[in-house]
This record gives C-alpha cells, sequence and structure tokens, in this order.
C-alpha cells in the first residue's frame, strides 16, 4: 500500500516514521525539507511537493496546524482533491474546525475520495512510540478502511461519529487538558511557596484525589520528570499557540451549541496572556511560570 504523509513537524515526523516502520510504502513531503531529509533518512520516499507525494496514494494522511492548512492543501489553488486517485482514503490527524473537516470531506466526496477526520492525543511522546490514540469521524467503512494504517501509529482507535465528530471530541478533550495544566500548575507552586517539595507534592497528588494526566505524564514543574518539556526549557512537546487555536476552537463550538464552559474561557485567556509575554512557541506546560519560577517565592 502506497501511503503519502504531508506535515512532518513535532507529531507528523514520528507517526510517518511509524508507517515507514510498519513496512508501509511512504512518500514524505513538508515545507522544511530538513524534516523532509530526516524522514528519507529513516527509509521514507522524499517527495518535492504534496502533489508529487500525492500520486499513486491509496492513502494520504495530513498533519498540519490549522483548519486553514488543511482546507488550502485539498481544496486550495491545484489542490490535492485533482490530483488524488479515485477509491483514495484521506486521513486528517489535525485539530481543526469540524465545519472545515465536513467541508473537505465533501469536496473530496465530490471526487470519489473517501475522508476521515482522526486527531490524536498522547503527545510527541505517544507519536514516538506509536502508542496515540486516534479520535475518528466519518463512516463505518471509512473508519474500517482507515484502521489498519492508524494501528500503526496508535494504539487506541476511537470511532466518535459522522464527519467531524472526531474534532469535537479531540476539542473537548484539550479544553479538560488545558484546565488540568493550569490548575496543576497553580497546586505545585502554592506548594513550592510554602515549603514543600515539588518531586514529594507530586507524588503525593499521584496517590490523592487530584491525581490526573498532566501529573501522570507530562509534569509542568522543571525537574520533577526526565524526559518531559518542563525539564528542557519547554522545547518541544504541543506549543502553548497550538493550544490557543484549540481552546478557540472550543469557545466558538460552545457558542454555536449555547453551551456554558466557564473554566475553558478561563484556561483561554491565561494562555493567550502567557503567549502574549512572548512563550507562544514553548510547550504548553510552560503555563506554570506563569504562577512565579519554581525556585522563587
Ligand atoms: P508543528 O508546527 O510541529 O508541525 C506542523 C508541520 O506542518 C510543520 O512541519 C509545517 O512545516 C508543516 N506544514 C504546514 N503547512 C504545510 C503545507 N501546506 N504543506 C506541507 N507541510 C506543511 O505542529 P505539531 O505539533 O506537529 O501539530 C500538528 C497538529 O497536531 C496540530 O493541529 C496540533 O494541534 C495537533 N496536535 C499536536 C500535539 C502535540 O503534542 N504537538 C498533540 C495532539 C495534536
Amino acid at each position: 500500500m502506497q501511503i503519502a504523509f504531508i506535515g512532518l513537524g513535532n507529531m507528523g515526523g514520528p507517526m510517518a516514521a511509524n508507517l515507514v516502520k510498519a513496512g508501509f510504502n511512504v512518500h514524505v513531503f513538508d515545507l522544511v525539507e530538513d524534516s523532509v531529509k530526516a524522514l528519507a533518512g529513516l527509509g521514507a520516499t522524499a517527495a518535492s511537493s504534496a502533489i508529487d507525494a500525492a500520486k499513486g496514494a491509496d492513502v494520504l494522511v495530513s498533519m498540519l496546524p490549522a483548519g486553514k492548512h488543511v482546507r488550502s492543501l485539498y481544496l486550495g489553488d491545484d489542490g490535492l482533491v485533482a490530483h488524488l486517485k479515485f477509491g483514495a482514503l484521506v486521513i486528517d490527524s489535525s485539530t481543526i474546525d469540524a465545519e472545515s473537516a465536513r467541508i473537505v470531506a465533501k469536496g473530496l466526496a465530490d471526487k470519489g475520495i473517501d475522508f476521515v477526520d482522526a486527531p490524536v492525543s498522547g503527545g510527541v511522546a505517544g507519536a514516538a512510540a506509536g502508542t496515540l490514540t486516534f479520535i475518528v469521524g466519518g463512516s463505518d467503512e471509512q473508519f474500517n478502511k482507515a484502521k489498519p494504517v492508524l494501528q500503526a501509529m496508535g494504539q487506541n482507535i476511537f470511532h466518535a461519529g459522522g464527519h467531524g465528530a472526531g474534532q469535537v471530541a479531540k476539542i473537548c478533550n484539550n479544553m479538560l487538558l488545558s484546565v488540568l495544566m493550569v490548575g496543576t500548575s497553580e497546586a505545585l507552586k502554592l506548594g513550592l511557596d510554602n515549603g514543600l517539595d515539588a518531586n514529594v507534592l507530586s507524588d503525593i497528588m499521584l496517590q490523592s484525589s487530584g491525581c490526573n494526566w498532566t501529573l501522570q505524564k507530562y509534569n509542568p514543574c522543571p525537574g520533577v520528570m526526565e524526559n518531559v518539556p518542563s525539564s528542557h526549557s519547554y522545547q518541544g512537546g504541543f506549543m502553548v499557540d497550538l493550544m490557543r487555536k484549540d481552546l478557540g476552537l472550543a469557545m466558538d463550538t460552545a457558542k454555536q451549541s449555547h453551551s456554558s464552559t466557564p473554566l475553558g474561557a478561563l484556561a483561554q485567556s491565561l494562555y493567550a496572556m502567557h503567549s502574549l509575554h512572548g512563550n507562544g512557541n514553548k510547550d504548553f506546560s510552560s503555563i506554570f511560570t506563569l504562577f512565579g519560577q519554581a525556585d522563587s517565592n
């Protein structure tokens, strides 16, 4: 099976590497040439453009920043809709608005091309380990068609509903994640300011009712965990500006459905302020520094 992979960033790079490892014939493209070269070094075929990568592909996976990039890749001027073969399957794993996912699904369906929205959870570590959670929107048939490819990159594959449902579930998850990250940061700093050791306090909360994913896998306080962005100057991982985008999507969705999301709205404001202070490119766990430094009271 020939697979095209477009968007080889923090997430897409390791995801494409796992498809190569699983034995697929993978053609890769990114606007950043070094990212393409890195994947070619692992056994992928370097493409000179997205169109070049898409030629002859049975399945195309995209992992791009936002909805505008995804719409433009498939339906923009000389978009891939005109270059993919009849019966091909597109898997978009970017986190984007559900409406864009539905528009792209419809545009591709008109040319006999299948589509699923399949955003992921699990971070860069999950992408590298092939343990991502995929949250899929599409028909039963499209879900089953995508499954063998998704299984090479992830562990838990959920079918959330029709087109766009994967994106709605994903932004619910990320809104909750942002609230947990802010709350965990605030609690850790309160403990530090009152003489506790961050390692000891983290161990206590891990075994208590405040336990959550950020404490288990992604502690925001530098030095508590080794292989997480907080212990590497908040580099790599999931950028503050991407979390801001996801919180924007969650707030837009809440407005449309008249839902009340006060904690999500507060997290959105805090992440916006943090980004305006020059932290947009840092990992989202850097919100911890909004409460002060770990070693100062
Ligand atoms: P990233 O910025 O590291 O990577 C995006 C890549 O897309 C870049 O390499 C960029 O050059 C490339 N790109 C942009 N437009 C392109 C185009 N037209 N053609 C080819 N390449 C193009 O971002 P990321 O962290 O890998 O995130 C990608 C998506 O996954 C986002 O929607 C994000 O919200 C979501 N996500 C990220 C994480 C995470 O932990 N980083 C976790 C879950 C979901």
